[in-house]
């Protein structure tokens, strides 16, 4: 069952996301060579209750860590450890906080140094994606259109849509109502109505779309241990549109990118 929010639990939610931007801001900052995915992390969860927010993530299905870091050919789920991150490196961390009861959960994967340009190539296409699936979330659209549509532009440039983890509802949990798959068909599954917040979040890999689980229970990798990439955005249906809750305007800000990408998903200035 899809639960629609009300305008005034739409502007919680924009904060809890807010919470989750502004860590991810905070981690760009510090995501180079040399630093361990563990200090990343225990930077993170500080950060968080900081803001009078809870790390999402810490405890939940009993995950040990606040960010989930997933480096290389690593997909999901991978936890914070003692290695440095080294030149070359990709590294997918994705980000949860509750604020007055309401989850944010963001992704971004980050370069270390200067990366392989088809690696480059991966991110970049993989963020485009993104905003392709945000596109779709509209008044009337369904569940299979952001599906469709992410697997498309995905697919025309040889890459692998990971089919066994998925985007969601978000909310009161985490998990909510519907699933969001970045594959499918157009026309089919849930439609999409008036107040719903989700998260949509490509998972995309350089080569086959298959995936192995680690014997640690929670670390997801490529079968052919080519890189994948991950991003994701808090999205709610206002005005029969879709309405960015999060925003990587703080990681920007952090790399010294510029960027207008999210300009169209926004219905009111961003106050940062
Ligand atoms: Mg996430
Ligand atoms: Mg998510």
């Amino acid at each position: 069952m899809i639960i629609v929010k009300t305008k005034e639990e739409i502007e919680l939610m924009r904060e809890s996301a807010l919470v989750v931007s502004k860590t991810l801001g905070l981690i760009a900052k510090e995501v180079k060579p040399g630093v361990t995915t563990l200090q990343l992390d225990k930077m993170a969860e500080e950060f968080i209750r900081e803001q009078g927010a809870i790390p999402g993530f810490l405890g939940l299905y009993d995950f040990p860590n606040t960010l989930c870091m997933s480096p290389n050919s690593q997909v999901v789920h991978g936890i914070p450890n003692k290695e440095p991150l080294i030149e070359g490196d990709i590294i997918s961390i994705d980000c949860g906080a509750i604020k007055n009861g309401f989850y944010g959960d963001h992704a971004y994967t980050f370069a270390i140094g200067k990366i392989a340009p088809e690696t480059e190539k991966l991110l970049q296409v993989t963020k485009e994606s993104l905003y392709v699936g945000i596109r779709e979330f509209k008044l009337n659209n369904r569940v299979g259109d952001v599906g469709y549509a992410i697997q498309q532009y995905c697919e025309s440039y040889g890459y692998g849509v990971v089919r066994e983890l998925v985007g969601h509802g978000l909310g009161r949990k985490m998990h909510e109502d519907p699933e969001m798959p970045n594959y499918g068909k157009r026309g089919r599954g849930k439609k999409f109505i008036e107040g719903m917040v989700v998260a949509i979040e490509p998972m995309i890999n350089m080569g086959t779309h298959r995936i192995k689980q680690h014997k640690d229970g929670w670390t997801i990798t490529t079968q052919d241990n080519k890189p994948s990439a991950h991003f994701e955005h808090d999205v709610a249906l206002v005005n029969g549109k879709p309405e960015l809750l999060s925003t990587f305007a703080y990681v920007y800000d952090a790399l010294g990118i510029e960027s207008d990408e999210e300009a169209e998903f926004r219905q009111h200035e961003l106050i940062l």
